[in-house]
């Protein structure tokens, strides 16, 4: 006996779903209990098509079947003991033609199980100060509700399948007249569901979904800083009975640089130059993002004074180019000095001495 729910209706595995409802419909009829009085194997056959029919008239169950299908498929819906039989598919169309707008659209779809979206989720990501400058591609690990492997989201054990709800009929509604009018409620039973699950799954325990965890390959832009969020689309929670899954929002943190303050686009970099160099004038060589570059700093450079290099900063997140690399010149007195030092030092001062400066001019 064949467990594929694609053998047992006969469909293609690309089958539309108008195609599998209507080789459901076909093979509903021909094996229908009523229509086979006492033949046991016809019911079987019934069960097995009703289980196929559940999972692949199910966007998010055919899916699931489609991804874990081959190593999940055993005992698929069919040899269970369930006498749940769910006739409404066809039954209630036919009913619901000849009743016409009496039950206002009728059946159980109108009353039950609306498509709702996944939750969204968030993960943080941390990467080095280098790595954000250049853009890099990390996996990141998300743990996230799911369809559950071995139900497919049914939520019944394999070999059974939900039954319609005895309380309700599988209208998902009860109503109860009191009077002149009639109350309709949620059914209490299933729970507006329609259907019940009399054998939970063992690894869902009837939720039909389950937490597993998935890695996905992320692309941090060139430019991120701590904080940047990247949007998966579609990565985040599966959706409910159909709805669409939510996103998946991966926060970036970025390692502090032992070299460089960030500042918006621009990076600033602390440049140690003597006293002599900063009076004199001096060309030094400093580290860059690209490597190292020669700054000329010019003669009579304050200390704290900011000489910017175009370009040479972090890449903007959004658009072209780059920002800035402002190099701070930071003037540092030495605590040693060789003898050659310091006998040229006390030469500058002797000069200074016999040709005062005005410090204080009022
Ligand atoms: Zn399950
Ligand atoms: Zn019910």
């Amino acid at each position: 006996m064949t467990s594929n729910p694609y053998e047992i209706l006969g469909v293609a595995k690309n089958a539309s779903d108008e195609d599998i409802k209507k080789a459901y419909r076909t093979l509903a009829r021909q094996y229908h209990p009523d229509a086979n009085p006492g033949d046991a194997e016809a019911e079987e056959r019934f069960k097995e098509v009703q289980g196929a029919y559940d999972v692949l008239s199910d966007p998010e169950k055919r899916q699931a079947y489609d991804m874990f299908g081959q190593a999940g498929a055993r005992g698929f819906p069919g040899d269970g003991d369930t006498g749940g039989m769910r006739f409404e598919e066809f039954d209630l169309s036919n009913l619901g033609d000849l009743l016409g707008g009496m039950f206002g659209g009728g059946g159980r779809r109108a009353a039950s199980r609306q498509p709702v979206r996944g939750n969204d989720l968030e993960t943080r990501v941390r990467i080095s100060f280098e790595d954000s400058l250049k853009g890099v591609q990390v996996r990141v690990p998300v743990e996230a509700e799911t369809v559950c492997h071995v139900c497919y989201g049914t939520g019944a054990e394999p070999g059974t399948v939900p039954v319609t709800c005895p309380q309700c009929g599988g209208r998902g509604v009860v109503s109860d007249s009191q009077g002149l009018f009639a109350f309709s409620q949620p059914c209490p039973r299933c729970r507006g569901n329609g259907t019940i699950i009399e054998k939970p799954c063992k690894n869902c325990r009837g939720s039909g979904r389950e937490r597993t965890t998935k890695r996905y390959a992320v692309k941090v832009p060139a430019g991120a800083k701590t904080g940047t969020r990247i949007r998966l689309k579609g990565k985040g929670e599966a959706g409910y009975n159909s709805g669409p899954a939510g996103d998946l929002f991966v926060v970036v943190d970025v390692d502090p640089s032992p070299l460089y303050e960030r500042r918006g686009s621009d990076l600033v970099l602390d440049v140690p130059v003597t006293f002599a160099e900063a009076a004199l004038g001096a060309s030094v060589e400093i580290p860059t993002p690209d490597g190292l570059v020669s700054l000329k700093v010019p003669s009579g450079t304050e200390g704290g004074k900011l000489l910017r290099i175009k370009g040479r900063g972090v890449p903007h997140l959004k658009g072209s180019g780059r920002g800035d690399l402002l190099a701070r010149v930071n003037v540092t007195v030495p605590k040693k000095l060789s003898k050659a030092e310091k006998e040229a030092l006390e030469g500058y001062q002797k000069v200074s001495r016999e040709n005062p400066r005005e410090v204080f001019s009022a």
